[in-house]
């Protein structure tokens, strides 16, 4: 079924996603405060909207795609009351938990339908139309924005309710995060015992010690040709949006009062490292810091 899809948010993750939707034959206009944005999203036969109250004034559904929590409250200010009764609110952007429930509340009290379906995948997943969706959503507005999600992705997940979908991206980020420096923690202890890559890479690849971290994104150049490591960390996942999501994890421990002790300094060591020479590296390259603060 062709629908009307407003997009709001034409960035790295939104633009291809948007182009996605127009190949599945839907009709999309898109709006993004950033000229080049928008001119991007037009050659791949997105219909440009002059704002975001435009892009979403006939629209089915609505996607947004933006870059955090104050971003989204403000699009949905100005999209909410431009929107038809009933319109599907879909939040791909990754928030703050708190924020994605008053996202959804607002947008509830508005007379439409909300949930919250941020994504997996990275840019290249965006662009090939494999991402992970984890949807937190009441099951009939799920059932409804299934089949759209299923346009841009290869995994829709229905986590929970309202604002479980973003619970789900943190949580499994802080696993990541902690598991990054664990490896990479790992490695450079072995580079001072003498213990090649490969040989530590072979053991640990299919011992205890395996996980997506190394066998995956593995922080050293070598055992997995595919990693950021062999071209000089060029991400990849940056390390700047691992600190983001790491600092949502961490606030939400935070509020819940649960010491998450490895979250909290994961969260501390991605932050200075973004707030350094490492924001656009791959968030594998937290080695180098590892390794020359051992010197
Ligand atoms: P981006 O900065 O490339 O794109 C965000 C876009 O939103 C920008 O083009 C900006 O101009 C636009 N924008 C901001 N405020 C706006 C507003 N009020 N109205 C219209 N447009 C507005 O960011 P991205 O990499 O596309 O990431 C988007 C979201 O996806 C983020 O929440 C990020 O954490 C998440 N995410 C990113 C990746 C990744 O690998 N890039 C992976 C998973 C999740």
């Amino acid at each position: 079924m062709t629908l009307t899809i407003g997009f709001v948010g034409l960035g790295n993750m939104g633009g291809p996603m948007a182009a996605n939707l127009v190949a599945a034959g839907h009709r999309v206009h898109g709006h993004d405060l950033a000229p080049e944005a928008l001119r991007q999203a037009e050659a791949a036969g997105v219909r440009p909207a002059a704002s975001a109250a435009d892009a979403v004034r006939d629209a089915d559904v609505v996607i947004t795609m933006l870059p955090a929590g104050r971003h989204l409250l403000a699009a949905y200010g100005a999209a909410l009351p431009a929107a038809r009764p009933g319109t599907l609110f879909v939040d791909c952007s990754t928030v703050d938990v708190a924020e994605a429930r008053t996202a959804n509340a607002r947008a509830v009290q508005a007379g439409h339908r909300a949930l919250d379906a941020p994504v997996s995948g990275g840019v290249p997943g965006a662009t090939a139309g494999s991402l992970t969706f984890m949807v937190g959503a009441a099951e009939a507005d799920f059932a409804a924005a299934r089949p759209v999600l299923a346009a841009m992705g290869s995994k829709v997940v229905h986590c929970g309710p309202p604002g479980a979908g973003q619970a789900a991206k943190i949580c499994n980020n802080m696993i990541l995060g902690i598991s990054m420096i664990a490896v990479s923690e790992a490695f450079v202890l072995g580079e001072s015992l003498g213990l090649s890559h490969q040989a530590l890479f072979d053991v640990a690849s299919t011992a205890s010690g395996q996980c997506w971290a190394l066998t995956s994104n593995c922080p050293v150049p070598g055992p997995v040709p595919a990693s950021p490591a062999n071209r000089e960390y060029r991400a990849g996942f940056a390390a700047a949006l691992m600190a983001k999501d790491l600092g949502l994890a961490a606030g939400a421990a935070e509020s819940a009062g649960l010491p998450v002790e490895l979250g909290l300094k994961a969260a501390q060591l991605y932050a200075d490292f973004a707030a350094d020479e490492g924001a656009g590296l791959d968030f594998s390259a937290i080695i180098t810091t590892i390794r020359e603060n051992g010197k």
